[in-house]
């Protein structure tokens, strides 16, 4: 893999003196020694040198063989200095006892330059300085030996010594410029090692990929990080097809430039797929340049960067924009989409579709009673139960809330969308087990809404099936609906309804009637009840069951219900200033309750007013109170905390346990008008509304009888002794002034009541 990296200068460790002295020994460049003998031998047959014994010639020129062996494993290896020094000094030595010998002493001096140009070849320009000293020390010692007739001489004296000045001074110039030109080329060398390094550094310590293939894409070198990222062992050694590792479907690039198409020299820039060892695809991002005419890389240069982090991050993305986070469905943007693509296939290909709203029954009675923590669990395992019951080419996504919606191909027209529609409720029957509330198994159903055929967009089919949804949760719940055309009139007339409520407030539409609240001890009216009317432009006054429904659904019950507590507020206070000291009872809705405002709504309406809060009573029905969630109570308490009264509406209609009475703070219960109208019906029932007031006294909270119609019904109230009462037998709704004129009559009234002659109205 690090092919690319130059040898450093270090050479390693040493090796040891003898098996250096082996190595040298073997040398078969020492075989030259043999001619080298030979032309001696010949020479001295000429009398081309000294008349000197042929054993002499022989022997020194084997022993300059040997020397030279014994030296250099001494120090050619070492990087001490004086094995520098003692290296030239033995070459330079040798060569002049050999020189010398023959008679032409310094006529030979070429000899030394030999034995410098070997120096400086094994030690570099640092040899250059011995070189010339050992040059100019070995030819004064031989000039020396031949003034003293030591050494043997051809020329004769003094001559002899002036040829070997002018030898030495060439010598020494030679040597001179050999150091200097290998000093320049020493630098030149470890500049370019220092590039090279710097270059391999760059490549072996980066984290991208850096591949070289050649011209038939076979990888011919890979840098570190191909191992390391990839996890592929060196790839050079493996002849490894560059393509191999690419996802197919990003050939198509690399076709491009392995033709040619890009021209020489040129780069693309490319995400690709690469596969890994352990067969993952990461993701790069790619610079391949074709460097096919370059003769020192003749192939291809591929810079890769691992982007793979990025894309899954981009594909995460990708698929949250579409995905419900909770389920991990497709969402409403994927389902139109489908949905789309569904219709526009339905109707090239002459294929039956169906949409399928599906609505969990009453999944917020679960998210306030276990908490938004179930209520998730609940939705993934529902959404987990639907995965498992289609058919691949069915799609299931979650529009939101507990909406699902199903769409499918191909059903047969007959009864397939009704079958599937069965199927879902079918899987949704089965308890669900949640985590963490296993000892409450939950038994859900659902209402599903069912459009099928042919239409003109995605966007009809699904508000179709939306109108099915909304008729079979109206019809009662738990159960399909197949779209009808004529459903859409009954929805027409809801939106119609909702536009006019949300005119209404602003036309001053709605108006209050007070039903007077009576002690029904001393039978004198002590409070009233306020109740919403709505004028209506055309249909006449209508009662709140026809329009509160709809105002909850659309949330203006909380503008509404402010002004019922304003108003309410101030018509007590008047009568308050007028000496008429009534109770005033307000209904308020759950969704008032549920927000942040209503405390504050209520304090203003008591500054406003100037209504003392223990006149006012807010009524709140039972399955109100049920929905215990904690903003719910603190809220209550806040309100208790202003000093208003708080009575529970419709009490005994709710299947709860009574255990919440002692939660609340509750101050009144309203016994609901059935056990009123039933006592009549059965001891049974009488037993009821006894059992009733008697809880109301054993928690010290009073009760108040709704719906007496009849004498008898107050006289049996009365035998109970229930504190209060209201009813059609006292009075029905009435407006304010009509509220005044029966406080004036009161005591007449009383008086009659009680004796079981009066009509009251
Ligand atoms: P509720 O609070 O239980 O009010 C008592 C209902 O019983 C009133 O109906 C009243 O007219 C009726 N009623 C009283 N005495 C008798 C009787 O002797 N016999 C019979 N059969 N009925 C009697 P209404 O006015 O139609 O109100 C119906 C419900 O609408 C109320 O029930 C209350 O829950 C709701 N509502 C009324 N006004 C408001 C309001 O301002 N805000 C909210 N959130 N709900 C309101
Ligand atoms: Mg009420
Ligand atoms: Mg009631």
């Amino acid at each position: 893999m690090d092919s690319l990296l130059p040898a450093e200068d270090d050479p390693g460790p040493l090796t040891p003196f003898l098996s250096r002295l082996r190595t040298n020994a073997a040398e078969p460049a020492l075989l030259a020694v043999l001619p080298v003998v030979a032309a001696f031998v010949l020479f001295r047959w000429f009398h081309f040198i000294a008349d000197e014994p042929y054993w002499l010639y022989i022997t020194l020129v084997l022993a300059a063989g040997a020397s030279r062996v014994v030296y250099s494993a001494l120090w050619a290896e070492s990087r001490r200095r004086w094995h520098l020094g003692a290296y030239v000094g033995a070459a330079m030595a040798v060569i002049a006892v050999v020189a010398y010998s023959t008679g032409w002493g310094p006529i030979l001096s070429i000899g030394f330059l030999f034995g410098a140009a070997t120096a400086l070849e094994v030690f570099g320009s640092k040899a250059t300085v011995p070189c010339l000293v050992w040059t100019a020390v070995a030819m004064i010692l031989g000039q020396l030996a031949i003034a003293l007739h030591l050494a043997p001489t051809l020329i004769r004296r003094p001559l002899v010594h002036g040829v070997a000045a002018l030898g030495l001074l060439g010598a020494l110039f030679v040597i001179g410029l050999l150091g200097r030109a290998d000093a320049a080329r020493e630098a030149s060398d470890a500049e370019l090692r220092r590039s090279e390094r710097r270059f391999a550094a760059l490549v072996t310590s980066s984290s991208d990929i850096v591949i070289v293939a050649d011209a038939g894409g076979v990888v011919t070198y890979a840098s570190p990080a191909f191992e390391s990222v990839l996890g592929y062992p060196s790839a050079e050694d493996q002849n490894l097809m560059a393509d191999t590792l690419l996802h197919p479907e990003d050939q198509s690039g690399l076709t491009d430039i392995m033709g040619g198409a890009q021209g020489p020299s040129s780069t693309i820039h490319e995400e690709i797929r690469l596969r890994r060892a352990d067969g993952d695809w990461l993701w790069f991002e790619a610079a391949i340049t074709d460097l096919r005419t370059d003769p020192d890389v003749n192939g291809y240069v591929a810079n890769l960067r691992d982007i793979t982090r990025r894309k899954d991050a981009e594909e995460r993305l990708a698929h949250s924009a579409v995905h419900d986070a909770l389920t991990g469905l497709p969402n409403r943007t994927l389902i139109l989409d489908r949905a789309h693509q569904m219709v526009a296939r339905a109707r090239r290909e002459n294929l039956s579709v169906a949409a399928l709203f599906v609505d969990l029954d009453n999944f917020k009675d679960i998210n306030d009673t276990l908490g938004h923590e179930a209520g998730d669990r609940l939705l993934q395992a529902v959404a987990h139960r639907f995965e498992g019951m289609l058919r691949a080419s069915d799609t299931v996504g979650r529009m939101g809330g507990d909406e699902f919606v199903v769409l499918t191909e191909s059903v047969p027209m007959a009864a397939g969308p009704e079958l599937v529609a069965d199927r879902i409720r079918d899987v949704l029957r089965e308890p669900f087990c949640i985590e963490g509330y296993d000892q409450v198994p939950l038994a859900i159903s659902a209402s599903v809404g069912i459009a099928t055929g042919v239409r003109e967009s995605a966007n009809e089919l699904l508000r179709d099936a939306d109108i099915a949804l909304y008729r079979a949760k109206a019809m009662g719940k738990d159960r399909w609906m197949m779209f009808e055309p004529a459903m859409q009139s009954a929805v027409l007339d809801r939106l119609e309804l909702e536009m006019d409520l949300r005119s209404a407030l602003e036309h001053h539409e709605f108006l209050l009637l007070y039903q007077p609240v009576f002690d029904l001890d001393s039978v004198r009216a002590c409070g009233v009840e306020a109740l919403l009317r709505w004028r209506h432009p055309t249909r006449g006054v209508l009662a709140p069951d026809e329009f509160i429904p709809s105002l909850e659904d659309t949330g203006l019950i909380v503008d509404v219900g402010h002004w019922v507590l304003t108003e309410a507020c101030e018509q007590a206070a008047q009568w308050h200033r007028r000496g008429h000291a009534l109770t005033m009872s307000v209904n308020v809705s759950m969704r008032q309750l549920e927000i942040d405002a209503f405390v504050d709504h209520v304090r203003g309406a008591l500054s406003r007013s100037g209504l003392d809060p223990g006149s006012l009573i807010l009524e709140v029905t039972e399955t109100t109170l049920m929905r215990d969630t904690d903003a719910t109570v603190s809220r209550l308490k806040a309100l208790k905390e202003l000093g208003v009264l708080v009575a529970v509406d419709d009490f005994g209609t709710g299947y709860s346990s009574l255990a919440y009475l002692r939660q609340f703070p509750v101050d009144a219960l309203k016994i609901d008008r059935s056990f009123v109208a039933a006592m009549g019906d059965s001891a049974e029932s009488v037993a009821l509304v006894h059992t009733l007031v008697q809880l109301g006294r054993t928690l010290g909270i009073e009760t108040l009888a709704e719906g007496i119609e009849e004498q008898w019904q107050l006289e049996r109230l009365q035998g109970e002794n229930c504190e209060r009462g209201q009813g059609f037998l006292f009075s029905r709704p009435v407006d304010p002034g009509a509220i005044e004129a029966l406080l004036t009559s009161t005591l007449s009234a009383a008086s009659a009541v009680s004796s079981g002659t009066a009509d009251t109205q």
